[in-house]
């Protein structure tokens, strides 16, 4: 498998060669050359690839062939014939994305030019053992592909976003402190079994930081993602590489963008680890929750080891914050939005970021006092402010941000990175 490379920097340098045993590569290149620049033409091409025009010319033809790319018009520069102008046909190949959170199942299609069309949620099983999620996971995906009408032989592949730690070699977790009833579960091979599909596993909180990048690429990408659901991760993006860590070597697990340790609160409770105030210990969803019952803000009885139920007490608890102003709501939110300020501000002075994005399945409950406190708290504390600005902002793609995230990581490696999967003949 070639390294995972979701990255602008690195893949738009990548030139062609005219070599005829690499002509699936070149192919691979050039459609993802032109996904990247619609409206391109055949000599921008050539100069963008070095390929010659005959290679190139071929090169085309067999994408229009195949469907997966198609003439959007010509364009007349200066003398001689108008000049034809190519886009990907965004029908001609379609991803899924899976996110298993402990609280819903989140599904989307991505189109080959990397539109959600379709989405689905569902609130995970009650008993969440992985064969009830799995039987789900199939009749979700089966009546989401017959609401889109899309022919399952157009997917390339299923991307999976999960809760870590991921052993990422076999594509499984490996016991997730969060999914009761998981052990060591082979996501990859147990779900390319059941539907028949190319699939492709990440840790939520990476793919989460995948498809923010993917939505709206930038020139420079640094960033960190601090993805907010039953746990608390971040991911990271770096010079436009998505950082997987020592954890994606063979046979470990990958613990990477583990926050939980990371100082929320300085003067909050101790934690196992000898720490105080650890995002673990202060800044969990559940843990917010109990504080909230405690303080007689909610009601008390909620089984806050159940995600389904800490997910709904928090909405709750955001919601007599925002619409009844309640001092003591206000107030626990406040104390977990300076706690992520914090974390992010740690991220951003350790890896030197451009942006910290908030996201994930409860961003929604967090949102409002996050953007009136984060921003400001991030910079006042950022030591690099005098060079530069770290920008805070919500994720732009909203609550299937992780799910879109994997479906971009899957058509990214089986049409964009693998040219072993595009058979065109
Ligand atoms: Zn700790």
């Amino acid at each position: 498998m070639t390294p995972r490379s979701l990255g602008t920097t690195e893949r738009s340098a990548r030139r062609g060669t005219n070599l005829p045993r690499v002509a699936e590569y070149n192919q691979v290149l050039v459609l993802d050359l032109i996904r990247r620049s619609p409206g391109t033409s055949r000599s921008d091409l050539v100069q963008r690839t070095g390929l010659t025009m005959q290679t190139l010319s071929n090169i085309c033809q067999r994408l229009v062939a195949a469907g997966l790319i198609r003439e959007s018009g010509r364009v007349r520069s200066g003398v001689g014939a108008p000049r034809i102008v190519y886009e990907v046909e965004p029908t001609g190949r379609y991803s899924l994305g899976l996110h298993i959170d402990p609280a819903r199942l989140s599904l989307v299609l991505l189109d080959l030019a990397g539109s959600s069309v379709h989405s689905s949620t569902v609130a995970t099983p009650e008993s969440p053992g992985p064969s009830h999620v799995f039987d789900l996971i199939e009749e979700q995906i089966g009546a989401l592909l017959t609401e889109a009408a899309v022919a399952p032989e157009l997917v390339a592949a299923l991307g999976v976003a999960t809760p870590g730690p991921l052993d990422v070699e076999h594509g499984a977790v490996v016991g997730p402190p969060l999914l009761p009833g998981w052990g060591h579960v082979h996501l990859r091979e147990q779900l390319a079994q059941r539907l028949a599909l190319t699939v492709v596993v990440e840790k939520d909180s990476t793919a989460a930081a995948i498809g923010e990048v993917w939505a709206a690429p930038r020139e420079a990408e640094n960033l960190a993602f601090l993805y907010l659901g039953t746990g608390v991760s971040a991911g990271l993006v770096l010079d436009g590489q998505v950082l997987r860590g020592s954890g994606s070597a063979a046979g470990r697990l990958s613990h990477l963008g583990n926050i939980g340790h990371l100082t929320a609160d300085p003067d909050g409770e101790r934690c196992a680890c000898g720490g105080r105030g650890c995002v673990a210990v202060a800044s969990l969803p559940a843990g917010i929750v109990e504080a909230a019952i405690a303080r007689g803000v909610l009601p008390e009885g909620a089984d806050t080891r159940d995600a389904r139920v800490v997910e709904a007490s928090l909405a709750e608890l955001s919601r007599r914050a925002e619409a009844d102003g309640d001092p003591v709501a206000t107030e626990l939110l406040e104390v977990a939005a300076r706690g992520f300020a914090r974390v992010g501000m740690q991220l951003a002075n350790l890896l030197d970021l451009d942006s910290i994005v908030l996201g994930g399945p409860q961003w929604p409950a967090f949102a409002p006092a996050c953007l009136r406190l984060v921003p400001g708290l991030v910079n006042e504390q950022y030591v690099a402010r005098a060079d530069h600005e770290v920008e805070v902002r919500g994720t732009a793609i909203g609550g299937h941000v992780g799910a879109v995230g994997a479906a971009s990581l899957a058509m990214s490696e089986t049409i964009f990175d693998a040219p072993g999967q595009l058979y065109l003949g």
